[in-house]
């Protein structure tokens, strides 16, 4: 099933590519594993999937440590962190997509010196200023970059964001188009250090929508490994 739900996501992918003139290689597929088993990972694995994202800290640092034998496979860390979580994920996270607060960044900025690391970070963006959501708000995106951008042991590689739950993932264009206008405003300022490349947005429901829009990076979860049963 999980081979399967990869090829018809990889197609969707590829044909939301073509319809934006994009190339299907701009696009990283990051398969969300979080609360599904090793054997369903390694199942994805052993189609070709090499990028895994986890929500929880510890479930990322167990799951790596059981895999560590898949040399090649890059850990994503797509959920909210706390401070003392931190050590969990630094270096194992290849990006560290839910940056939300400067406080954050600076904490990971010290893990990554300690441990004589760079940590790639995003910083993720309440695009539509829910109030249920983490990240910073629009405008506060351009002034944590000019200050973070003087930490040595961060990359600021870019911006994520979650966009709201809808039926209607048209409806979410909008929060791309807004994203993608951020990012390219921020990389027009020309800040030293700061070149942002990537833009982690679009999951099951609206990732079509998302690299139409320009997404680089897109998370799914759900369309690939079924839904999540959070209750065990
Ligand atoms: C769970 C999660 C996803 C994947 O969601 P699906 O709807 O299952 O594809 C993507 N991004 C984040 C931040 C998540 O927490």
């Amino acid at each position: 099933m999980i081979t399967e739900n990869i090829d018809r996501i990889e197609e969707r992918i590829l044909k939301a590519c073509e319809r934006a003139g994009r190339k299907r290689s701009d696009v990283l597929l990051i398969c969300v594993s979080k609360t599904k088993p090793d054997e369903m990972i390694v199942e994805a694995y052993d189609h070709g999937q090499r990028n895994f994202g986890e929500n929880k800290p510890q479930e990322m640092r167990d799951k790596a440590a059981r895999l560590e034998s898949l040399k090649d496979i890059n850990w994503h860390m797509i959920g909210s962190l706390q401070k003392n979580k931190i050590k969990y994920v630094v270096p194992t996270a290849v990006l560290i997509h839910s940056v939300d607060s400067e406080e954050l960044a600076l904490a990971i900025n010290k893990e990554a010196e300690k441990k004589n690391v760079v940590s790639n970070i995003l910083l993720e963006v309440n695009i539509a200023g829910e109030e249920s959501k983490h990240g910073f708000k629009k405008e506060e995106v351009l002034p944590a970059v000019m200050e973070l951008a003087k930490l040595k042991n961060l990359k600021i590689r870019g911006l994520m964001t979650v966009a709201p739950e809808t039926k209607k993932p048209e409806e979410n264009r909008v929060y791309f188009k807004d994203m993608k206008d951020l990012l390219v405003d921020i990389n027009s300022k020309n800040i030293d250090n700061i070149h942002m490349d990537c833009l982690s947005m679009g999951m099951t429901g609206d990732f079509e929508i998302a690299v139409e829009e320009g997404a680089t990076i897109v998370r799914v979860g759900t369309g690939i490994f079924g839904e999540r049963n959070y209750e065990v």
